[in-house]
C-alpha cells in the first residue's frame, strides 16, 4: 500500500530495520546517551531558546496536548484557544475538562486566523493555545502574527506543531513559544507512540510552580528523569530508537530546511497536478504537510476506491466533512514516483467517471 495519509506515514528502510529486532532493554547508559542526543537534536531543530528542555512521553499526540494543558497551564490563567477544526476543538475540550478559564475563537473550516479575530483579546489573557497546522482542514496559521500578538500582550504561547514540525518552518526562539509539541507518527515518519514536547525556560518555571495534576503525564517527572536520559516509566523504546535514527539522518542530510523543502516540493507537485480536477483546496493558507480538498463527489467513496482498487491510502475526513472533504498527506517517505502513481490513479478514476 502507498500511504498518503497524515499519520502514521511511510518510513524509510533505516527506520524500518530498527523495528525488525526485539526491543532492547533501556535502563542502560547507551539508551540514556541516545535519549540525550534526541533531546539535543530536537532543541536544535526547533531553534529552542537557551536552557530549554525537551521531553518524550509515551503517548499519542493528544497525550502531549493534555499533558501541556495540565502541567503548564493553571487555574489562574486566562486562556485563548483557536478552534479551526477538530484539533482546535480538542484543545477546547481539554480546557473545559480541566476547568480552565478559557475563551474560544471559532473559525470557519478552512479559514485562516486574522488580526480582527483577536480584537476582543487583550493583555488580561495569559495563555494562547493554537494548533500551528489545523490538520483537519489543512490550514497553517500565521505564526508570526500570533507571535507578535502574544509578545505585545505578554501572553504565553503554547503551540501544537504535531503535524507542522519539519513540514513547515518553526523557530521556537523567534516565535517566543513556550511549548512546542510534535509526534512520532507525523513528519518524523516513525512508528506512533511518542509525543515530543519542547519547553522553554518560561514553561519550565510554570511547570515547577504548578501543583501536580497527574502521574503518568507529569512533566515534572519526565524532566527529572530526562536529566539522566531516562523516562519515569517504560517508554516506546523502539519508537525512540527510530526517532534517533531519523533525527540523525536529517542532520546528516542537510538539516531540517532540506527536509522541509522536500515536503514542500511534494505538496506543490500534487497541488499543481490536481488543478484540472473538480476539487477545491479547503485551506486559505495551506500547510506543506497536507492538502485538504473539497469535492462534489462523495469524498468517502473516492478514499475507498483509492484503497480497494489502487492500493493507495488517502485520508478521509470525519464529522460534518466526511462526505465533501478528503486529504492528501505529503509527509513521510514519499518518492516522486509515488506521487506520480497517485496522480495517475486520480486520472484513471476521472476517466472512469468516478470523479
Ligand atoms: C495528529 C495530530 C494530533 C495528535 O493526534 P493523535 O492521534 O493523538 O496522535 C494533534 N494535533 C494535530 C494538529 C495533529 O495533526
Amino acid at each position: 500500500m502507498l500511504n498518503f495519509t497524515i499519520g502514521p506515514v511511510m518510513s524509510d528502510n533505516r527506520v524500518l530495520e530498527i523495528a525488525s529486532v526485539s526491543t532492547p532493554y533501556f535502563r542502560t547508559p547507551e539508551f540514556s546517551s541516545l535519549m540525550k542526543e534526541n533531546e539535543k537534536l530536537m532543541l536544535e531543530f526547533l531553534n529552542a531558546p537557551v536552557s530549554s528542555r525537551c521531553v518524550f512521553l509515551t503517548a499519542s499526540g493528544t497525550g502531549g496536548m493534555e499533558s501541556a494543558v495540565m502541567n503548564v497551564l493553571n487555574d489562574e490563567d486566562k486562556v485563548v484557544v483557536i478552534n479551526g477544526g477538530s484539533f482546535g476543538q480538542r484543545f477546547v475540550d481539554l480546557c473545559k475538562l480541566h476547568k480552565l478559564n478559557y475563551t474560544e475563537i471559532k473559525l470557519n473550516f478552512g479559514e485562516s486566523l486574522k488580526p480582527e479575530h483577536l480584537s476582543n483579546i487583550d493583555d488580561s489573557y495569559t495563555a494562547f493555545v493554537v494548533n500551528m497546522h489545523e490538520t483537519s482542514s489543512g490550514v497553517l496559521y500565521d505564526m508570526e502574527m500570533i507571535s507578535e500578538f502574544c509578545k505585545t500582550n505578554n501572553i504565553f504561547l503554547l503551540v501544537d506543531a504535531i503535524s507542522a514540525f519539519i513540514a513547515d518552518k518553526i523557530d521556537m526562539e523567534k516565535l517566543n513559544a513556550g511549548v512546542v509539541i510534535t509526534g512520532s507518527q507525523k513528519a518524523l515518519a516513525v512508528q506512533p507512540g511518542v509525543v515530543v514536547m519542547a519547553l522553554s525556560p518560561q514553561a519550565l518555571s510554570r511547570i515547577e510552580k504548578n501543583r501536580e495534576q497527574c502521574l503518568y503525564l507529569s512533566l515534572k517527572e519526565a524532566l527529572i528523569n530526562g536529566e539522566r536520559g531516562q523516562t519515569p516509566f517504560t517508554p516506546a523504546v523502539t519508537t525512540l530508537l527510530q526517532i534517533h535514527q531519523r533525527l540523525t539522518d536529517i542532520s546528516l542530510n542537510g538539516g531540517i530546511e532540506q527536509e522541509q523543502k522536500l515536503i514542500e516540493k511534494r505538496a506543490n507537485f500534487i497541488r499543481e497536478k490536481l488543478k484540472g480536477f473538480p476539487f477545491e483546496i479547503v485551506a486559505e493558507t495551506p500547510s506543506n504537510a497536507v492538502t485538504a480538498y473539497y469535492t462534489d463527489n462523495n469524498a468517502a467513496e473516492i478514499v475507498k476506491t483509492m484503497k480497494d482498487e489502487y492500493n493507495i491510502w488517502i485520508c478521509p475526513n470525519g464529522g460534518e466533512h466526511a462526505k465533501d472533504v478528503f486529504r492528501i498527506g505529503h509527509i513521510g517517505n514519499i518518492t516522486q514516483e509515488d506521487n506520480e502513481t497517485l496522480i495517475n490513479a486520480f486520472i484513471e478514476m476521472k476517466s472512469r467517471g468516478l470523479i
